[in-house]
């Protein structure tokens, strides 16, 4: 098997076990009631089409058929190897956050029925790990796939989704929990501990 083939078959793995990992949390999170759905809205459905275009699609659409070939370069050991690291981090930060979010967590902005805000753990240092989980994909993507395009789009994509979502989604926090979230976003970072 090639390098290039290998990388590509971990970048699929990866993504298929995120998409397992997330199936019993899922479940969970729909039985739960929700209280305010107002930020669920178009703006919020595009942001995550252009979220799937980008760590999805586009990957899917080169791993399967090598497009766009012009966009290749060869890939080396080293990203290949560091790539697998990144995705299994990023894998397991994922499980972590969704433990511990359990059933206030959903796709969308949402605040559920008796939502509790949840600050320990891996929300002790940041408020939005399983974002910093999803950058960590995004990485890993760059990595394992050796093109020029669909490598960056992930963080692209990903990114998009964030910059245009986090302040929305703090907002809707500082409303639902007034003091206790501003203290709580005063000793922590959005999604690299110590840095932003
Ligand atoms: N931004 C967080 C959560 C993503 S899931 C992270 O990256 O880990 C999105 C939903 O999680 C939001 O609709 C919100 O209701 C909920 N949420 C976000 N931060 C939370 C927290 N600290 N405690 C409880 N629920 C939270």
């Amino acid at each position: 098997m090639s390098l290039l083939t290998f990388a590509k078959i971990a970048w699929a793995v990866g993504v298929v076990s995120w998409y397992v990992l997330r199936i019993p949390f899922e479940r969970k999170a729909k039985r739960q009631r929700v209280a305010d759905a107002r930020h669920r809205n178009l703006r919020e459905m595009i942001l995550l089409s252009i979220s799937t275009l980008g760590l999805g699609i586009i990957p899917a659409i080169y791993a399967a058929t090598g497009f766009p070939k012009f966009a290749a370069y060869p890939p080396t050991v080293f990203q290949v190897v560091a790539g697998v690291v990144v995705f299994a981090g990023s894998l397991l930060l994922f499980w972590r956050t969704h433990r511990q979010l359990g059933k206030y967590w959903s796709v969308t902005l949402e605040i559920k029925d008796k939502h509790e805000l949840i600050t320990s753990g891996v929300y002790e240092k940041v408020r939005h790990p399983m974002y910093s989980a999803f950058f960590l994909w995004a990485l890993a993507q760059l990595l394992l796939l050796p093109n020029f395009i669909a490598g960056p789009a992930g963080l692209i994509g990903f990114g998009i989704l964030f910059f245009f979502r986090v302040g929305r989604e703090e907002q809707m926090m500082r409303e639902a929990f007034g003091a206790e979230y501003d203290a709580y976003a005063r000793r922590t970072k959005r999604v690299i501990p110590g840095i932003y």
